[in-house]
Order: C-alpha cells, then structure tokens, then sequence
C-alpha cells in the first residue's frame, strides 16, 4: 500500500528542479549572496502578488518578521499583546522576543479563529496591538477588528504564515492591518528551500524601520541608528523563492480543488473546520473535528495515513509559559478545538485519488 504522506517537497520539486537549478547557479554565480537584486525582485514580486499599495521586506523566517513587527512599531516591556493560545508557538515566542506580555483570547468554535466578540474584554491601557492569526488558511475579519478598536492606538498584526493567497471580500489577507508577518518555511503554501520570511507594510516609515531592524539597526553609512538584529533573507531563498511565487496561484488552485474534493467525501462524523462565505481560503490545511481524535489519528497511520495536528497543546498549558498564570481550564473553545482538530493531507500534488482514499479509510475508521 502506498503511504499516504502529511508533506512532500520532492514531488514538488522534482517538477521543478530546472527552474531551481538555474536559479541557484544564476545566484552563485552573481558574486552577490545577501541582500542583492534576487531579494529585492521577490519583494517588488510578492508584493504585485497581494496587489497591495505597501512594501516588503524580506527576513530570515517567519517569527522574526513578527519580531521586526512588533519592534518597528515600539512594542515592548509593559506592553500587551492580545492573540490567541490556538497558534504556532511563534506567534506568542515573537512577542515574548519584543519583551511585551501576550494575553490569551479565546477562539470561535465554529471556524477556530480569534473571537472577535471576545476582544473588548481584553483590552486594557497597556495594550499596544492585536496579532490576529489567519490560521489554516481561513482569514480574521480585519475591518470588523478595526471597527472595535475604534480610536484607540492599538495596532493590527497580521499573521499571515499560513494565508498566502487567502482573501476577505477579495481583498489579500496581509494587506490589511498595519503590518503583516509571511513565513516561507517549507511546509507552508509558499515555502523555500530552509528558513525565510517576510514583513508587509502600506506605511512607507514601518517599511524604512523594518529594514533598519534587520540589519543591526543600520542607516546608510552602516552606523546603527536603532537596536536591531541579523535577520536578512538570502540571495538563493528569494531566487528559489521567486521561482515558486509564479507557480503559486496556480498551487493554491490545486490546493483548493482538493479541498473540495475533501468536503465531498467526508463522512458525516468528521466536521469540516468552515471558513465564512466572503473568504478565498488559501487551503493551507485541511482540517476536521471529530470525536475520539487520537484513536482515528492512530488507526489512519495504520492505514498508511500521515495526519497531523494544529494544535494538540494550546499554548497556555505549555511548560514556557506557565508564568503567564493561566489555568488549565482557561480558554475553554480553544481546549476544546485542541482535543478535537485534525489535519488531512494537503498540498498542491497530491493526487485526487490520495484524497479518496484518505474519505474512504476515514469513513472505515469512524464507522
Ligand atoms: C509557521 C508559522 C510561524 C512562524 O514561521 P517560521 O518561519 O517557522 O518562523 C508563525 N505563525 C504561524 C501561525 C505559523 O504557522
């Protein structure tokens, strides 16, 4: 029987390995291997590609791009962070990073994602922004979140490292906060060949910070105008990057036919995580929420199933951060989500038929 596989890269690239190759030899042989013409061309690419009106700057991966976010924005000691404990560690580990305190809000039930009705009652005077997390692929309604902050100066994050293609009202999820965080990390919808990441910016002084803080805080003349940090994306991940961006739409359409193909097919007793109707999901995972999850997890492996899930610990009830003086019980949807939630095989070459059997072999294992 052939494994079913959670992620594969090599399908991918071997499809693809000459446009690599040939971008990798044009880097090395460019006499040029930081911050040169590849990442710039990437950042002036990925940024037509959200069709945005700001900047990019590329980083070393996705956590510092939030880091670099939060810092160009002057987040730090005593100030608060509000996002959700249903995330990648990243997203709380960046703010710990900046030095600020993240609060913990709860997530909707239905699509997983921050509760946006819940934000008010964490709001206090030392809260300087919100991280809203577009997680699976879903996105946050941004302008809603907007319209409760109202005039207060508490700024919007977005977490875009599993969004790249995603889209509220046909609007590019990453363009509509103050700044946005992309991760490249291989595994999600546009991932390179190592570590990579960038940040996005409409406002032109954030995108001159930002690349200041990547760079040890550097102006023109190499003297450090602000602390900052090394966190440079490379000449061979932008080129390699650059190669996978033209691909990508048409990635992300693969992604979303499977998709569908697994909404199909589902058995009933496996409820699809929904996005609402006004968002282009970027199908970054599939996930479902069914009863007895780690036994179905289990027997799916024995059926030559890979699965995953996102995410078996919320972050509060993790070790690192037990100084936060959460409770176990804290939280309760996002307790719930995180005993519940499992993720199907996704990315753009898998086959039809890998999908159909992953609905057959479920519907064997729940029945
Ligand atoms: C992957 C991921 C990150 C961090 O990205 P790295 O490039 O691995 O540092 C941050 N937030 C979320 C939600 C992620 O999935």
């Amino acid at each position: 029987m052939n494994k079913v596989k959670f992620f594969d890269y090599l399908q991918q690239y071997k499809i693809i390995e000459n446009e690599i190759t040939s971008a990798v030899s044009r880097v090395l042989n460019s006499g040029q291997l930081i911050l040169g013409k590849e990442v710039s061309a990437f950042e002036e690419e990925f940024g037509a590609f959200l069709e945005g009106e700001g900047s990019c700057v590329g980083v070393a991966n996705g956590t510092d791009a939030l880091v670099i976010a939060l810092t160009a924005l002057d987040i730090a000691r005593n100030h608060e962070v509000i996002t959700v404990a249903n995330t990648a560690v990243p997203t709380v580990s960046a703010i710990r990073q900046a030095g600020a305190t993240p609060v913990f809000c709860d997530i909707d039930p239905r699509t997983c994602l921050i509760d946006l009705n819940q934000i008010e009652n964490h709001i206090t005077s030392s809260t300087r922004a919100i991280i809203a997390v577009h997680l699976y692929g879903n996105v946050v309604d941004i302008p809603k979140l907007k319209r409760i902050i109202g005039d207060r100066s508490i700024a919007i994050i977005e977490d875009c490292a599993q969004a790249h293609g995603a889209k509220l009202r046909g609007v590019a999820a990453g363009t509509m906060g103050d700044i946005s965080a992309f991760s490249f990390y291989p595994t999600k919808n546009l991932g390179a060949y190592g570590d990579a990441g960038l940040c996005y910016s409409r406002d032109p002084n954030l995108v001159t910070e930002m690349k200041r803080i990547r760079m040890y805080g550097f102006n023109e003349n190499n003297c450090s105008l602000r602390e900052g940090i090394n966190s440079r994306l490379d000449e061979l991940q932008a080129a390699i990057l650059r190669v996978k961006l033209k691909h990508l739409p048409a990635h992300i359409e693969n992604r979303r036919i499977l998709a569908e193909l697994y909404s199909s097919y589902l058995p009933e007793d496996a409820v699809q995580v929904p996005a609402d109707t006004d968002v282009n999901h970027a199908n970054h995972l599939f996930v479902i929420k069914i009863k007895n999850r780690d036994r179905v997890k289990a027997e799916l492996s024995n059926r030559a199933i890979d699965t995953a899930i996102h995410y078996p610990t919320p972050i509060h009830r993790m070790e690192a951060y037990r100084f936060l003086n959460y409770d176990e019980g804290d939280l309760p949807e996002t307790n719930l989500a995180a005993s519940s939630v499992l993720s199907l095989p996704l990315y753009p070459e898998l086959s039809q038929e890998s999908v159909l059997t992953v609905c057959n072999e479920l519907s064997n294992v729940l029945a």
